[in-house]
């Protein structure tokens, strides 16, 4: 298959601005950013809103971190910043787009074999990459990406929550927003407290900044007890 000028010109208009936007955002191109700003723009036209938003209308839930998440939120205009995009973090390439309004969702998925596929659209590609980096952006969507209609399981509200809802940890004393508390036998705690801590205090004294440059300075931090 060799990629005519007509293919060139069949880019979403938007394209090249969107590449260069996640590009800078990015430090460089890379192909799965590509991906992310096609998967974002499909995203908005499966849904029928024009992208990328200012607004929150637009929920995007991007199943990892990386590059793709990159071209994902440039192309939509969802930040994590703006509560408009999450990330649950499957290790996939994949992105469901919710209107916020209508509550209708698709998930959006690059197809298997599409890395074979790069190399049909771009033979003359010096790399593997090369080819993927090129191909990514005229592989029309259809062969590219696929999509599920979906509903999400867990409820908008429970993933928007209320606007400026706030308790107390009652362990740790630090705020929760966004109803992200655990109720344990009638007591508000942060998840932390309440078990799914994701990091291990190497002190039980509480860390000042001071104390910690003068351990830093004496001796190396030890390793936490297992
Ligand atoms: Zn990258
Ligand atoms: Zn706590």
């Amino acid at each position: 298959m060799k990629v005519t000028e007509g293919d060139r010109n069949n880019h979403h208009p938007d394209l090249d601005e969107l590449l260069k936007r996640s590009a800078a955002l990015h430090s460089h191109l890379c192909p799965r950013q590509v991906l992310g700003v096609r998967m974002g723009l499909l995203g908005g036209r499966l849904l029928g809103l024009d992208v990328p938003r200012s607004d929150k209308r637009l929920l995007v839930i991007v199943e990892t971190d990386g590059c793709a998440a990159d071209g994902v939120a440039v192309a939509s205009g969802c930040s994590v910043g703006r509560r408009t995009l999450r990330v649950v973090d499957f290790g996939k390439v994949a992105a469901t787009f919710v209107d916020v309004k209508t509550r209708r969702a698709f998930r959006v998925v690059p197809r298997q074999g599409i890395r074979e596929l790069a190399r049909q659209y771009a033979p003359d590609a010096r790399s593997r990459w090369h080819a993927q980096l090129e191909s990514y952006q005229i592989i029309p969507d259809d062969e590219l990406l696929s999509v599920q209609p979906v509903t999400l399981c867990v409820t908008l509200e429970e993933i928007l929550s209320k606007p400026g809802y706030r308790v107390t940890c009652e362990m740790c004393g630090e705020e929760i927003i966004n109803e992200r508390e655990v109720i344990q036998d009638g007591h508000v705690l942060c998840k932390a407290c309440a078990g799914e801590r994701y990091y291990c205090l190497l002190d039980e004294e509480e860390f000042s900044p001071e104390a910690g440059n003068r351990r830093a300075a004496s001796s190396p931090p030890e390793k936490p007890a297992r």
